[in-house]
């Protein structure tokens, strides 16, 4: 990992400490949950959409969000927060690189617990806005975009670096930068 991506882990880090940030990504998943709400998707809770290699997708985030999600994880484990049960974070078997793969030795979210999310609460944006139901496929577009520009805008507005990356490969990333 290079200088400057280390760096920005730190940056992100001491960004989701502070309370503006923390409570602007609170707002935001509030309102992109409304948004979805709205549209009333089914999810028939196959668990298939968290099972990144048999779907055969990818779930993209910023590194902030990984951040908050990092922080928002640690505090519900140490019972300040959330409430809920042990996530597991067995980060530390992961074994890849900052590109995406074709093919991850990880093929599911680490958090995908007996076919559900057992981060429900604090997940990233993708997971909140996507469905495989058939025909959904044109708002959950222009909710993700227009919900990335909200996101992009508070990076911009904190002077933050936006970065956009794979799931598990950010996770591994933070966790070698962030230890
Ligand atoms: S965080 Fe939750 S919803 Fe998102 S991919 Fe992982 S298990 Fe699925």
């Amino acid at each position: 990992m290079s200088k400057q991506q280390n760096n920005d882990w730190l940056i992100w880090q001491d960004a989701v400490q502070r309370d503006v940030i923390d409570r602007a990504i609170r707002s935001l998943y509030a309102a992109l949950d409304a948004a979805v709400a709205e549209r009333s998707p089914v999810c028939n809770t196959s668990g298939r959409c968290c099972r990144f290699e048999e779907f055969g997708h990818r779930l993209y985030v910023t590194g902030l969000e990984i951040a908050w999600f990092l922080q928002a994880l640690g505090s519900r484990e140490s019972g300040v927060g959330h409430q809920g049960g042990s996530s597991g974070l067995p980060l530390q078997q992961l074994v890849t690189g900052r590109e995406p793969q074709a093919s991850s030795p990880i093929p599911n979210c680490l958090y995908q617990v007996d076919g559900l999310c057992s981060t429900h609460t604090i997940r990233p944006l993708g997971c909140r806005v996507f469905f495989c139901e058939a025909g959904t496929e044109a708002w959950q577009q222009d909710t993700t975009e227009r919900f990335l520009d909200r996101l992009k805008q508070l990076h911009a507005e904190h002077g933050l670096p936006y970065v956009y990356m794979e799931w598990r490969t950010g996770l591994v990333e933070a966790r070698r930068a962030l230890g």
